[in-house]
């Protein structure tokens, strides 16, 4: 099974791919954390993308087609993908149908997250991550814990605020999903692909709208 998570910064995508990658065997696929991981490495495409990617703006679509590109065709999938933060152009959606069908795979659904605006910003401004395992945190909802364990990893871990969840990198990121991205609502729409979700409800409500509308 194929799917794409799809919404703002903040909707709770990666949230709900992890949860998805534990509870069916599906590979996650994040270009953000590919490129963080390029950033990491001090590899070329990371110095390269490391100014673009702090501003908010979107990479170009060569790269990012590059990086799904070389996953999807080096790695026999297991049970299907969850792409999350990918696509986000049109010219990204078009690619991934390509790429799909050349492997005889199909697009199984597409799940909007849908959050209001103020929701997002509050949500991101407060948000930090293990920086062993990737579960997120929230300064109100939930708090990194005092012993500085990880509830997830059980690690003694550090916890990190991703530099461009600020205000300002917020807003280019809000453009550009309005203005680049969400064409795609009505693009997966047409093509019969799309459930809506409302990713305000509690994480685990928001799991479980998801599983409904899986096939
Ligand atoms: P994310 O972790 O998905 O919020 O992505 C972090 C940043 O990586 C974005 O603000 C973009 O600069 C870049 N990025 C990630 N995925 C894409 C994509 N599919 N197309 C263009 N830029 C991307």
């Amino acid at each position: 099974m194929n799917i794409i998570l799809l919404g703002p910064p903040g909707a709770g995508k990666g949230t709900q791919a992890r949860r998805l990658v534990e509870e069916r065997n599906l590979a996650q696929l994040s270009t953000g954390d590919m490129l963080r991981a390029a950033r990491t490495s001090g590899t070329e495409l990371g110095k390269m993308v490391a100014g673009v990617m702090d501003r908010g703006e979107l990479v170009t679509d060569e790269i990012v087609i590059g990086l799904i590109r070389e996953q999807l065709t080096n790695d026999d999938g297991a049970n299907g993908y969850i792409f999350d933060g990918f696509p986000r152009t049109l010219a990204q959606a078009d690619a991934l149908g390509n790429l799909l069908a050349e492997l005889g795979e199909k697009l199984d659904r597409v799940i909007l997250m849908e959050v209001d605006d103020e929701a997002l910003v509050a949500r991101i401004t407060a948000r930090s991550t293990c920086a062993n395992c990737g579960e997120v945190y929230n300064d109100q909802t939930k708090p990194i814990p005092s012993d500085g364990v990880c509830s997830n990893c059980g690690e003694k871990a550090e916890f990190t605020r991703r530099a461009d969840d600020n205000e300002e990198s917020l807003k280019t990121r809000l453009l550009a999903y309005y203005k680049q991205t969400s064409p795609l609502v009505g693009y997966y729409y047409a093509k019969g692909d799309l459930s809506t979700v409302d990713g305000l409800q509690s994480m685990d409500d928001v799991a479980a709208s998801i599983k409904v509308a899986l096939p």
